[in-house]
């Protein structure tokens, strides 16, 4: 392996293309040195993939690198943060020059897409992982986070639902050729669009949200047990792909769109009277944003018209589901 250093300067030691006033020190030193903008919190959340575990095994470089800065984005899309400076651990069980061009390749082009800088990171010989951290900034106090929703409150999704669990499956099976649909599937798992620009619009609005990257009735139960409450959900309301739709039952697309990962929509809760402005939102957005169900304030998660409650109900043991 050649040298961390040549790789270090080679792939990842850029020049900003813009210049940062808050960032006193990049790549280079022993730690980069940020010196945060007033009256703002940064938010910081750190991500690892694993390969075989995250992501299958037959993943591209470029895809790899899209995705490991996308699921940090996404992050900070829950929280309504701007993001803007990231560190990329990376462990690499050898000097492969081309995937390290296409991961740094499609790595910078996300980077410079969402105006983030990498300002330091770590190279190392190893099994094949990558580790981002990212941070953000948000006006202080306003962050949106999992413990203030309340009982009213709408739940709403954007975007569709189990498109990425869909193309897991499909990418699974190795197949030579896919459908048009098919790649639209596993284009969701391995390109998903970080909803950036919609966390920040839903500050002082929403009252709690999350990136959905377990599967929404793990993380929606997240928002729930954070803020003591419980939800009613539709499920005939989720919002399902024309993609999905055509892949496979309907049954079998609720299923996907309830528990199902990696698709990195925000689910988040309203107070009714900000509904009014989810239209203007959406457009500003050019996001579909589907409202699928309330919160309650007795516990538990209620799904009506699930065509699969037995399933649904595995795995979810604090969480009950009813037939309609
Ligand atoms: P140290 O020995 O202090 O940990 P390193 O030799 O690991 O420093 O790294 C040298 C510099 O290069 C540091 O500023 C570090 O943040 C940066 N760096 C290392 N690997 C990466 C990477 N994959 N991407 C971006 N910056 C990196
Ligand atoms: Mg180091």
């Amino acid at each position: 392996m050649s040298s961390e250093f040549s790789i270090i300067d080679h792939y990842f030691s850029r020049e900003s293309k813009t210049h940062d006033r808050h960032l006193t020190l990049g790549i280079g030193d022993d730690a980069a040195l940020i010196n945060p903008p007033q009256g703002y919190e940064l938010a910081i959340s750190v991500d690892t993939l694993i390969s075989g575990h995250h992501f299958p095994e037959n993943t591209s470089a470029s895809d790899i690198g899209y995705k490991s800065l996308v699921v940090n984005l996404s992050d900070m899309a829950a929280m309504g943060a701007t993001p803007r400076w990231v560190t990329l651990s990376i462990s690499l069980p050898e000097d492969d020059p081309k995937w390290l061009s296409d991961f740094s390749t499609q790595f910078f082009a996300v980077a410079d897409q969402f105006g983030v800088a990498l300002i330091g990171g770590d190279t190392v010989k190893g099994p094949l992982a990558i580790t981002v951290q990212i941070i953000g900034t948000v006006k202080s106090g306003l962050a949106l986070k999992r413990s203030d929703a309340k009982a009213g409150d709408l739940i709403v999704i954007s975007g569709s639902l189990g498109d990425a669990g869909a193309g897991l499956k499909i990418a699974l099976q190795q197949k030579h050729a896919v459908s048009e649909q098919e790649q639209a599937l596993i284009d969701r798992l391995n390109r998903p669009a970080p909803r950036v620009e919609l966390g920040q619009q839903l500050l002082s609005l929403a009252s709690s949200a999350i990136d959905i990257s377990d599967g929404l009735v793990s993380d929606l139960g997240h928002i729930l047990k954070c803020s003591g409450v419980g939800a009613r959900i539709d499920a005939k309301r989720l919002p399902l792909s024309d993609a999905l739709a055509s892949y496979c039952s309907e049954a079998d697309a609720q299923q996907l769109a309830l528990s199902a990962g990696d698709d990195y929509e925000l689910c988040f809760t309203l107070p009714p009277e900000n509904q009014s402005m989810l239209e203007q939102i959406s457009k500003t957005c050019g996001i579909a944003l589907t409202t699928i169900g309330e919160i309650t304030a007795e516990d538990g998660l209620m799904i009506e018209n699930n065509l699969n409650p037995l399933h649904a109900q595995s795995g979810f043991d604090h969480f009950r589901d009813v037939e309609s």
